[in-house]
């Protein structure tokens, strides 16, 4: 149970999302776009999620898009995890997503959603980061597609009344070969203690990670010390130097400890990559 009451609006299109959204704010009614609907549900009743007015994006056919057409594939937001394991168009997406929460949870939980949260995670954003996917957006301003490296830092960086419509990767990367795997502290779902996805692509590894900072993140100083040409433990060393910070120091896993297991993950992720060509 939610301890508020609020309005709740479905809108057929994009327009109308955005139109409402900015109707409802210029009335002090703190909207809210909802897709898969568990951050208020989860946020919402310990009191650090508040609304008066829930716009529901779900049905919106923009954001229901799942297209593979032209060396283009193409994403709606509020496609859930499940919808996307099933249907397996980008496998690396596919083993990330599936390690999200359970399969209950990833009935809900959707692709916008999860890159969108603000608990902070977001573990399906690696894939795209990998990709140098492109992220498209609407707003009061319209409607546009921009590389998601120019908008995504540590978070989405959404303006007031904007919202992610749709994701669009090249197919090479999604044929690329990778590896991926999620560590968690405890229980075989929920949180990661580190969550690594890799791709290897024109003979270069590239890495992102979630739980082993308070963001995700892709790190270039962290690429160009993987790709160094020494042995596999020497190029692991120097990226553990040219980490962000901070590093997480919590009661899921000391700092020490993440770094430990991250050490060990991306020595795994070289050794398997290394092998592949392409
Ligand atoms: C039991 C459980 C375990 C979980 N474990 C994990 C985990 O291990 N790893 C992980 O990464 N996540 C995990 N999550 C998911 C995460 O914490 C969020 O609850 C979830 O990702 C939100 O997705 P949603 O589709 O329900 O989004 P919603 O709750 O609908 O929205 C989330 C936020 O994003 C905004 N939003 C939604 N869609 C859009 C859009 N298209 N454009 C702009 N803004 C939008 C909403 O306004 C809201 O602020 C878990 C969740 C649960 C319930």
């Amino acid at each position: 149970m939610l301890p508020f009451d609020f309005d709740y609006f479905k809108p057929d299109t994009l327009e109308e999302a955005v139109e409402l959204f900015q109707y409802l704010d210029h009335n002090g009614k703190q909207p809210m776009f909802f897709s898969g609907g568990t951050e208020l549900i989860t946020l919402g009743r310990i009191d650090l999620a508040y609304t008066e007015a829930v716009i529901d994006i779900k049905e919106i056919a923009d954001c229901r898009v799942m297209s593979l057409n032209g060396g283009q594939l193409l994403l709606g937001s509020t496609l859930t995890l499940t919808e996307i394991e099933e249907t397996n168009l980008f496998p690396l997406l596919t083993k990330t997503a599936s390690e999200i929460a359970d399969h209950t949870a990833r009935v809900k939980i959707t692709l916008g959603g999860n890159i969108c949260a603000r608990i902070f995670y977001r573990e399906a954003v690696l894939p795209f980061l990998l990709a140098d996917s492109q992220v498209v957006i609407v707003g009061p301003e319209g409607k546009k597609a921009v590389p998601i490296h120019e908008i995504f830092h540590e978070q989405l960086l959404l303006n007031r009344g904007e919202l992610l419509v749709q994701t669009i990767t090249e197919s090479r990367f999604i044929r690329a070969p990778f590896f991926a795997i999620k560590r968690r502290q405890q229980w075989e779902t929920g949180y990661p203690l580190i969550t690594v996805a890799a791709l290897k692509i024109d003979e270069k590894v590239r890495v992102a990670v979630s739980g082993l900072c308070p963001f995700p993140f892709r790190s270039k100083e962290v690429e160009i010390a993987l790709n160094s040409g020494q042995s596999i433990e020497a190029r692991v060393e120097a990226a553990l130097r040219v980490l962000p910070r901070p590093i997480l120091d919590d009661v899921e896993g000391s700092a020490d400890y993440r770094l430990f297991v991250f050490r060990n993950i991306l020595t795994d992720a070289l050794y398997k990559l290394e092998k592949e060509r392409i």
